[in-house]
């Protein structure tokens, strides 16, 4: 049949996949080796700048999955075996191999551009066809599934496939397309950031650990620092704009001054030379009204996106991408699905899990479960699974049952802080 928009005949696929980012290569590298054939649509040419370098080792289960584990072993990536907190000069961290749930417990710290480079291009090596320079336009789903595209001469043509997975991102393509958003219930945020030549001197800094920093006034502000292999680090600020424009100058110059406020970072920083433009992102957080239906699954950030606080936007990606699959390819074995909750259900467990997590750093809660001295070491680990992305591991009572387990745990660090600052005093007396 000819596309009516086009001389170009239209195309039959099981699957495609907008977008070649970590949730759809992994998508198309799964369905793939399942024997369904899959087209990935990529708007930009690889390797490209992504924000989100920071891995936790959950996502190493899907890389695996995807039969990617080798490629991305030997690539070279700066190994990552935890995270590590500061505030006003208390330091804490986390050491992802003593976790409660089995599974890695070590990943990497990336660049993002040569990472989704890596999983895009090891998919293809298994066979998968991506077509770089080629964007997705608008869809038709009232039957059938089709997709209109441009090619990278600027012709149109289309698409019909039994099924479309978004992976498109901060590009929401069905979101935007089907008028699925839906305003986050998180506060807006803005985030500047930039990657420099560290210089880093300091013989205890751990470049295997992603630092995150809070301001010393102002818990709400906080900083993110990702050591590369290369010499340099991913350095970004997350605050709400109100906190941030009053800052004169260029995203550079607040970004510096900001980083100045933070005595140890500026200790730390001191011989840093900016290796790159400072980007902006401005409101990133979103929600969807539906995540699937048996016409599409949104994966990754065409979905949900919480916050950068933990790093967990890669790991939900993958997951979801999993996820996806799995439930796609009983659909399309001919069995009838329910996607609420053979996927959405499933996929917001972790999504809520680190929602709750998300929400208490920023109302300072769990900040105080961070910074307590003398944690308990199983409590440690249960919370360190989180922190390591294992979020949707309900037999984690954490995960189970976040809200209250969190609260319960926020109090015995306020009693255990209390009764340090009575013996500190008695001491002092
Ligand atoms: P993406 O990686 O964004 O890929 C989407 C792809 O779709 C892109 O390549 C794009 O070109 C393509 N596309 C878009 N529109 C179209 C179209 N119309 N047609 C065809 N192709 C299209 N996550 C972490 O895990 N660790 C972190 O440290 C971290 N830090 C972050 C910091 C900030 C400030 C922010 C905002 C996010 C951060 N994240 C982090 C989240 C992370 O960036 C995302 O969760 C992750 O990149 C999502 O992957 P994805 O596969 O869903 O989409």
């Amino acid at each position: 049949m000819l596309n009516p928009l086009s001389s170009q005949p239209q195309q039959h696929v099981d699957v495609i996949i907008i977008g070649a980012g970590p949730s759809g290569a992994i998508a198309a590298s799964l369905l793939h080796q399942q024997g369904k054939s899959v087209v990935v649509i990529e708007k930009q040419y690889f390797p490209r700048f992504s924000i989100g370098e920071s891995l936790l080792p959950h996502c190493m289960t899907f890389i695996e999955e995807a039969g990617m584990l080798d490629a991305v072993n030997q690539a070279g990536f700066q190994f990552k075996n935890g995270a590590a907190f500061r505030k006003n000069g208390h330091y804490q961290s986390f050491d992802f191999t003593d976790k409660f749930t089995a599974g890695h417990g070590t990943t990497f710290q990336v660049q993002r551009g040569d990472f989704d480079k890596l999983l895009a291009d090891t998919a293809a090596k298994q066979g998968v066809e991506i077509r770089y320079g080629h964007t997705v336009l608008t869809v038709d789903i009232d039957e059938q599934p089709v997709v209109t595209i441009e090619d990278n001469n600027q012709e149109t043509y289309q698409v019909k496939a039994q099924y479309i997975l978004d992976a498109s991102g901060f590009g929401r393509v069905l979101p935007k397309l089907l008028d699925l958003e839906t305003p986050s219930n998180l506060p807006s945020r803005t985030a500047i950031f930039t990657h420099i030549n560290d210089n880093i001197s300091d013989s205890e800094f751990d470049r295997e650990k992603i630092l995150i920093s809070v301001h010393p006034k102002c818990s709400a502000i906080w900083y993110w620092l990702i050591p590369f292999s290369n010499g340099r680090c991913s350095i970004g600020v997350v605050a709400e704009p109100r906190l941030i424009e009053h800052i004169k100058g260029s995203n550079e110059q607040k970004l510096l001054e900001l980083i100045s406020q933070e005595p140890d970072l500026k200790r730390l920083l001191s011989h840093a030379t900016v290796a790159q433009e400072c980007a902006v992102i401005k409101g990133y957080s979103a929600n969807v009204k539906t995540l699937a239906t048996n016409k599409f699954a949104l994966l990754g950030n065409a979905g949900e996106f919480l916050d950068p606080v933990f790093s967990s936007g890669v790991t939900i990606a993958m997951k979801s991408a999993s996820l996806a699959v799995e439930t796609l390819l009983k659909q399309l074995n001919g069995e009838t699905v329910d996607w609420d909750k053979a996927y959405t259900e499933p996929l917001m467990v972790g999504v809520n899990t680190f929602r709750t997590y998300v929400e208490a750093w920023y109302d300072t809660r769990f900040q105080q479960v961070i910074f307590a001295e003398d944690p308990n070491p199983k409590i440690k680990q249960m919370i360190c699974s989180i922190l390591a992305g294992y979020a949707w591991d309900e037999t984690n009572p954490f995960v189970a049952e976040s809200s209250r387990r969190l609260s319960t745990l926020v109090k015995m660090c306020q009693h255990q802080a209390e009764l340090t600052l009575v013996s500190n005093a008695e001491e002092v007396v």
